[in-house]
């Protein structure tokens, strides 16, 4: 029957080959999935891994990424969402009930704080707050399901005693969720920390940092061993609607096979800063969990190595430098740029006044103002020009 030009446009008669060999794996990009006949559309298992019913639920192209992460991690399945607090949310709605209780380290990702003290307000979840560096100040109640580990902690980057607070938590039956972005699945195996194989049972990835590695996609993700645990994920992701652009998981997928290369070059970069702060006068403290003189560094030694550190090292100011002489230096930067996030290659600054971010006491952190340091893919050394032509701008009048 001849159809109208209209018609055939939509239903076009040819058909691209569905498989052809690439360097990079076919992008789908899909809201509806077709399928063959009623069969397939009553037969279908949606809560089943790479079973094909909606966008939502998974495309060979979410599949993949999230395979690829889950084994970077050294875990087993993984869903993926759309920015990496997304993700921290998903652990926390599918876990959390009125009246349960759930245990964050003091340096825990502002944001993650942020949205537990909402749930805290509206629903009666109790936040508790330890000093991840002291495994005695974990104290559960048997209300407590959930206990969120960071390893090195946001901003001041203090490296936890992993090993001692899983084992804790186990021995109270306790979920623990790991948020792995800093160690993104290369410093240490979460699922694996060698001792009679002591593994969290949760990690959550900004994949916006290393993986992504372009400063310009949003993206999260959700890591288990345990089908279970994953059945239960995938329910609360299934039916939050949460779900991430074909587009972009391409974009994060090809980033992958450079993925190692640039957290190295970074962790290197890093450490060649972190040895020229410590000798700048104008810092009272250098913090970078690979330096010995840093809180928690025998813990990052005991499961990381040289070059598994990260691109993130923060300085305090000495307490004589005003707020303003800080705000001088971060706006004197010129190759550091100004803005949250990292893992991109464009290196980045930012400014805080930790008293403002901290709720128990901590004696091994000095007073004055904190700048982290996000190490992008520049030249270190024109990257420590940088700093040093800043910290000279700094001490200057104002007027000058
Ligand atoms: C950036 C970041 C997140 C959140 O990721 P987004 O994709 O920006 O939402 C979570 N945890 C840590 C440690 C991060 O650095």
């Amino acid at each position: 029957m001849k159809k109208n030009a209209q018609t055939t446009l939509i239903h076009a008669p040819r058909k691209a080959p569905q498989s052809i060999s690439t360097v990079q794996p076919p992008l789908f990009r899909a809201s509806t999935i077709i399928f063959e006949n009623t069969d397939a559309l009553f037969n279908r298992h949606w809560t089943d891994a790479y079973d094909y019913s909606y966008g939502t639920h998974g495309t060979p192209t979410t599949f993949t990424l999230g395979d690829n992460i889950a084994q970077i991690e050294g875990g087993e399945y993984c869903l993926l969402a759309p920015s990496g607090l997304s993700a921290i949310n998903l652990v926390n709605s599918c876990f959390l009930s009125q009246g349960d209780e759930v245990w964050v380290a003091d340096n825990i990702y502002g944001p993650n704080m942020e949205h537990l003290r909402n749930l805290e307000t509206r629903y009666g979840i109790a936040v508790k707050v330890y000093n991840p560096l002291e495994v005695e100040t974990f104290t559960p109640s048997k209300k407590a399901k959930l206990l969120w580990l960071e390893a090195a902690g946001s901003v001041t980057l203090e490296f936890p005693d992993l090993v001692g607070l899983i084992k804790k938590a186990q021995a109270h039956h306790i979920l623990t969720a790991l948020d792995n972005t800093w160690g993104a699945g290369l410093a240490f195996n979460a699922f694996d920390f060698g001792e009679e194989h002591l593994s969290v049972d949760i990690t959550v990835h900004a994949l916006t940092k290393y993986p992504s590695g372009g400063g310009d996609i949003l993206m999260g993700s959700v890591v288990t061993r345990d089908k279970t645990l994953h059945h239960k994920l995938f329910r609360t992701h299934a039916i939050q609607g949460i779900s991430v652009s074909g587009d972009d998981v391409a974009q994060v997928q090809r980033s992958l096979a450079s993925m190692q290369l640039r957290y190295q070059h970074q962790s290197e970069s890093a450490l060649t800063l972190m040895k020229w702060l410590k000798q700048q006068t104008e810092f009272v403290q250098v913090l970078h969990p690979a330096d010995p003189d840093c809180a928690g560094h025998q813990y990052w030694n005991e499961i990381c190595s040289e070059g598994h550190s990260a691109g993130l090292v923060s300085v305090i100011f000495d307490a004589k430098f005003s707020f303003e002489d800080i705000r001088h230096f971060c706006d004197a930067l010129t190759l550091f740029k100004l803005g949250f996030s990292w893992g991109g290659p464009v290196s980045l600054v930012m400014l805080y006044n930790l008293k403002d971010m901290r709720v128990l006491e901590h004696s091994h952190l000095k007073d004055g103002f904190l700048v982290r340091f996000c190490i992008g893919l520049e030249h270190p050394q024109d990257l420590i020009q940088d700093i040093h032509y800043a910290l000279e701008h700094m001490k200057k009048p104002k007027n000058e």
